[in-house]
C-alpha cells in the first residue's frame, strides 16, 4: 500500500480503480500558408463551433450543477469572443502566414502567461481558463474529439489537473472521485466537485505513471488521503465508512423534494444561508425552499473598493434568477465589528460590537445605502426578493429606512426601471431592544428574522468572537428562549411571519421547540436543510407541547 497525501476539496469516501486521465496533448505544428484570409475564415468558423459547444455544455451543467456554476461556460464563450484574443490570432495568421492551429495556440499561450503573472488571485486563476478555451478551438480546427474515460465501471480520476469543460463533459455515472496533481481550490473544477458531491483532492503528491493506473485506491476527501493497492484492514475500515456514508446519503436523498410539514400538519419554511453566489449549487442541492440571508456585505469584503450598483445588480440578478421564483432574503450591508473592508475607513473603536456597523453605517452614509436598495430593487424585477436590515433598535429608524426605500422607488419609477413594487421589507432582531418592541416593529415591517449570534452577544452581554468565553456563550440560555417566543408573538399579533437565521436555527435539539414556538421558517447552512426536514417530518407538534 502506497499512501499519497493532497489537500480535499470535498469530503467522502471513494473506493475503485483507477483510471490515469490523459489529455490529448495537442501538438500543433507551425504550418506556412498561401492564403491568410480562408486561413481566417477557418478559424471563425471553428470559434463559432467551439461557442455552440460551449452553449451546449453550458445547458448540460446548468441542469446537473446549478446555473452559478454553469457560469464558466458562459465566460467561456465570451473569452473566444474577446477582441483582443480575436485580434492577435488574425494578427499572427496574416504577419506570419501561418496555419490558424498555431496562431491560437500561441495566443492562447500569450494570454495564459499575461493572467499568469498578474497581482490578483482570481486573474491567475484565469490562466487556466484561456488554456482550455484555447485547446477547445484547436481540437475543432483539427477536428479531434475530447478525451473519454476508457472504462466501463465507475472510476476514480488521476489527472494532472482538470479544466472545467472536461470535468462537465466526463460521464458522472462513470466517477467515483477527482484526484489531481495541480489545481487550486478557487478553481471551478473543484467548485464544480463540490457541487457534484465526489469526493476531490488537488495538489496531490501522486505520480501520474502508466503503472498507477487501473489500480486499486480509497480517496479519503475528509483527510486528504489516496491509498493506492490499500492493505486489507484500510480497506475494511473505509468500506465501512462508506457504507455509514451512503446510508446517510440515501435517507436524506429521500427526503428531497418533500414539504415540510409536521405529522399534526403545521408547516414551516427551511432556507437556506448564502454569503455569495458559489454557494447556491449547494442550496438547490440540498432542496432548501429558499434563501433566508444572504450575507450581501461579503461582497464588500471581497472587493478592494466600494462595490457599485451595476456590479451589485448583476450578483442579485443572478441569485434571483437562479432561485427561479424561491424567496431570496438579502440582508443589507452588515459591516464594522469582525467584518471590516480597509476602504470604508472605520474609526477604531474601543468597543466595535457596539459601534458603527450594519445599519448604523448604512444611515450615517447615505451613498453607500443608496447604491446598494437600487441594486436590490432593481433585481427584484427577477426573481422574488426581499430586503432585511441588520441591527435595528428603533421604530425611527425602520421609519427612516422606509423613507429611503419609497424615495428610491419613485427614483426608479422616474428612469423606468422595473422592480417589485410590494418587494417585502423585514428586520433582523438581533438586539435585546429590538425584542422588548417587536410588537411596534411588526406594525412597519412584513416579517421579522431572529439573528441569535448578535442575539446572544448583546443579551448576555459576551463577545462572541472571544473564545476564551465559549463556556459562558450558551444561545439555550432561558432568556434567549423566552425572547424568542416574545417576537413570534409579536410579529403574529401583527399577521407577519417570523424566522430564525442565526446559527441556533439550525441546532436540530431545538427543531421541534422551535415548531412548538410557532417559527414559520428557520434559515439555516445548506447542508442543514435536510437534517432539520427530517424532524419536522417527524415530529407532533401537539403531542411534543403535551410532553412538556
Ligand atoms: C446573527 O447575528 O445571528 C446573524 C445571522 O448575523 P451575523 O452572524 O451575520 O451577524
Ligand atoms: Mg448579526
Amino acid at each position: 500500500m502506497v499512501v499519497y497525501s493532497g489537500k480535499s476539496v470535498f469530503g467522502g469516501i471513494a473506493i475503485g480503480h483507477i483510471s490515469l486521465y490523459k489529455k490529448d496533448q495537442q501538438q500543433v505544428k507551425r504550418n506556412k500558408i498561401e492564403d491568410a484570409e480562408a486561413e481566417i475564415a477557418r478559424y471563425h468558423a471553428a470559434k463559432e463551433e467551439a461557442i455552440s459547444q460551449l452553449q451546449a455544455l453550458y445547458e448540460k451543467a446548468v441542469k446537473e450543477v446549478g446555473e452559478a456554476s454553469a457560469e464558466i461556460f458562459e465566460a467561456h464563450q465570451m473569452m473566444l469572443d474577446d477582441e483582443d484574443y480575436i485580434d492577435s490570432v488574425e494578427n499572427i495568421i496574416n504577419t506570419q502566414m501561418v496555419n490558424a492551429e498555431f496562431a491560437v495556440a500561441q495566443t492562447g499561450d500569450n494570454f495564459a502567461e499575461m493572467f499568469a503573472n498578474m497581482d490578483d488571485e482570481y486573474f491567475r486563476g484565469r490562466a487556466a481558463d484561456i488554456k482550455d478555451v484555447s485547446e477547445r478551438l484547436i481540437t475543432v480546427l483539427s477536428g479531434g474529439g475530447a478525451a473519454e474515460i476508457a472504462s466501463d465501471e465507475a472510476v476514480i480520476i488521476v489527472a494532472d489537473d482538470l479544466a472545467p469543460s472536461e470535468t462537465v463533459q466526463l460521464d458522472k455515472d462513470k466517477i467515483l472521485s477527482f484526484v489531481t496533481v495541480h489545481g487550486s481550490a478557487n478553481s471551478h473544477t473543484a467548485i464544480l466537485a463540490k457541487t457534484m458531491s465526489i469526493p476531490a483532492m488537488i495538489g496531490t503528491d501522486i505520480p501520474l505513471d502508466d503503472e498507477i493506473d487501473g489500480k486499486l485506491a480509497i480517496v479519503d476527501g475528509f483527510e486528504g488521503k489516496v491509498y493506492v493497492d490499500p492493505d486489507e484492514d484500510v480497506l475494511e475500515d473505509k468500506t465501512k465508512l462508506l457504507n455509514e456514508e451512503n446510508e446517510k446519503k440515501a435517507l436524506l436523498e429521500q427526503l428531497k423534494g418533500k414539504e415540510n410539514i409536521t405529522l399534526d400538519g403545521q408547516k414551516i419554511n427551511i432556507y437556506a444561508n448564502i454569503g455569495n453566489t458559489k454557494d447556491l449549487a449547494l442550496v438547490l442541492k440540498n432542496d432548501a425552499g429558499g434563501i433566508g440571508l444572504f450575507r450581501s456585505e461579503f461582497i464588500y469584503l471581497g472587493s478592494e473598493d466600494y462595490p457599485t450598483e451595476e456590479e451589485q445588480f448583476s450578483i442579485y440578478k443572478t441569485v434571483a434568477e437562479t432561485m427561479a421564483g424561491k424567496k431570496v432574503i438579502i440582508r443589507t450591508l452588515d459591516i464594522g465589528a469582525d467584518k471590516q473592508a480597509d476602504y470604508f475607513k472605520l474609526p477604531a473603536e474601543e468597543n466595535p460590537a457596539l459601534g458603527l456597523r450594519a445599519i448604523r453605517i448604512c444611515l450615517t452614509r447615505p451613498e453607500v445605502f443608496r447604491a446598494q436598495l437600487r441594486a436590490i430593487l432593481r433585481a427584484s424585477a427577477y426573481g422574488k426578493i426581499s430586503i432585511m436590515f441588520p441591527m435595528i433598535i428603533s421604530v425611527d429608524e425602520v421609519i427612516e429606512i422606509k423613507k429611503i426605500v419609497e424615495g428610491i422607488k419613485a427614483e426608479l419609477d422616474g428612469e423606468g426601471f422595473a422592480y417589485d413594487k410590494n418587494i417585502e421589507l423585514g428586520i433582523m432582531i438581533e438586539t435585546p431592544a429590538s425584542v422588548i418592541i417587536a410588537e411596534d416593529l411588526a406594525k412597519e415591517v412584513d416579517f421579522f428574522s431572529i439573528g441569535t449570534n448578535d442575539l446572544t452577544q448583546y443579551t448576555l452581554a459576551i463577545d462572541r468572537q472571544n473564545q476564551s468565553l465559549d463556556r459562558f456563550y450558551d444561545p439555550h440560555h432561558p432568556a434567549i428562549l423566552k425572547m424568542l417566543k416574545m417576537v413570534v408573538d409579536a410579529a403574529h399579533k401583527y399577521g407577519k411571519w417570523a424566522g430564525i437565521c442565526g446559527e441556533l436555527g439550525a441546532d436540530l435539539t431545538l427543531t421541534k421547540e422551535f415548531l412548538a414556538m410557532g417559527f414559520d421558517e428557520l434559515s439555516v447552512s445548506p447542508g442543514r436543510v435536510l437534517p432539520i426536514r427530517k424532524i419536522v417530518l417527524e415530529t407532533d407538534v401537539k403531542e411534543y407541547k403535551g410532553q412538556k
